[in-house]
C-alpha cells in the first residue's frame, strides 16, 4: 500500500464510522421518541398550541406632493396619523401579541410540569436507562417551543421627490411596540372625550324643550335682552345660551336669555 493510497482509505473509513454513529444515534432517538412518556406527552402538549403568526417588521411610506409639506412633516408625525387611521388594526395587532404571550405563558407551566414524567425508563427497554435518559433530556429541550413573536418594528418614511425626479428627500425612523401602544392609548383618550362633549352638548340641548323657552320669555317679558324688541316690532324672539353650550355653557335659567333674532345672528357663538 503506497502512502498515495491512504488518504482515501482513511476518508472512507471515517465516513463508514460517521455512518455509524449517525445511525445509532437516530435509531435511539426513534425509539426514546415512541417509548418515552415525557416525550409522548410533550408531543400532546405541543399539538394543542398553536401561536399566531405576526408580522415582526413593517414598513410604510408616505410621498409628498411639495417640498413644503415634506418639511413640515416628521415620521413621528406620519406614525401618529396612520396609527389614528388604522386604530383598529393596530390594536388587533397589540392583541394578537398579547394573546400569543399569555399562551407562551401557560405553554411554559405546562412545559416545567412535565418534568414530572422523567426518566420514567420503560421496563424492557433496549437502552441502558442513563442512555435513555440522556436521550430523553435531549429531546425534551429540543421539542420545546420557542417564544412567538412578542413584539413589532414599524418603520415610517416620508419621501418627496421633485417634479422631475432629480432630487430625492427622505426621513425615517423605526417605533417598537411600546411607543405605538402608548399612541393608542393617546388616541383612545382623545377620541374617549370628543364623545363625551357631544354627549354633554346634546344632552343640555334636549334641556331646551317649548315650555322651558316659554319660561324663559315670560321672564324676560317677551322682549329681546340687547334691543328691547318683542313681537310687536315684527322680529322674532328666540332663546339663547349666554354661555354657549359648545363651550361648555348649561340650559340653566341663569344661562338663558331672550334675545331677537338679529341680535341672535350678530351674537352667533360668542358670549
Ligand atoms: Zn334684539
Amino acid at each position: 500500500m503506497t502512502s498515495n493510497e491512504i488518504g482515501p482509505i482513511i476518508v472512507i473509513v471515517l465516513f463508514i464510522i460517521g455512518l455509524i454513529i449517525f445511525s445509532v444515534r437516530a435509531s435511539r432517538i426513534s425509539y426514546v421518541k415512541s417509548n418515552s412518556i415525557l416525550i409522548g406527552e410533550l408531543r400532546s402538549l405541543n399539538s394543542e398550541f398553536t401561536f399566531i403568526k405576526i408580522r415582526e417588521y413593517t414598513k410604510y411610506y408616505f410621498a409628498h406632493d411639495t417640498k413644503r409639506k415634506f418639511d413640515r412633516d416628521s415620521p413621528y408625525d406620519f406614525m401618529n396619523r396612520h396609527v389614528y387611521e388604522n386604530l383598529n388594526s393596530y390594536k388587533d395587532l397589540t392583541n394578537k401579541i398579547s394573546i400569543n404571550l399569555s399562551m407562551y405563558n401557560n405553554y411554559l407551566d405546562s412545559y416545567d410540569n412535565l418534568r414530572d414524567f422523567n426518566g420514567q425508563v420503560p421496563d424492557n427497554s433496549k437502552l441502558k436507562e442513563k442512555v435513555f435518559i440522556k436521550y430523553e433530556e435531549m429531546l425534551y429541550r429540543s421539542m420545546k417551543f420557542n417564544s412567538p413573536t412578542t413584539n413589532f418594528f414599524v418603520e415610517y418614511y416620508i419621501t418627496y421627490t421633485s417634479p422631475k425626479g432629480q432630487n430625492h428627500y427622505k426621513d425615517c425612523a423605526e417605533y417598537p411596540m411600546n411607543i405605538i401602544e402608548q399612541n393608542i392609548y393617546e388616541i383612545e383618550v382623545d377620541i374617549k372625550k370628543k364623545k363625551t362633549r357631544q354627549y354633554r352638548i346634546k344632552a343640555e340641548r334636549s334641556i331646551m324643550t317649548d315650555s322651558k323657552r316659554y319660561e324663559i320669555m315670560k321672564r324676560d317679558n317677551f322682549k329681546c335682552k340687547i334691543c328691547g324688541s318683542s313681537a310687536n316690532d315684527g322680529v322674532k324672539l328666540h332663546v339663547d345660551h349666554i354661555y354657549p353650550v359648545s363651550r361648555g355653557g348649561k340650559s340653566t335659567n341663569d344661562n338663558l336669555q331672550t334675545l331677537c333674532d338679529r341680535c341672535n345672528m350678530g351674537k352667533s357663538d360668542k358670549i
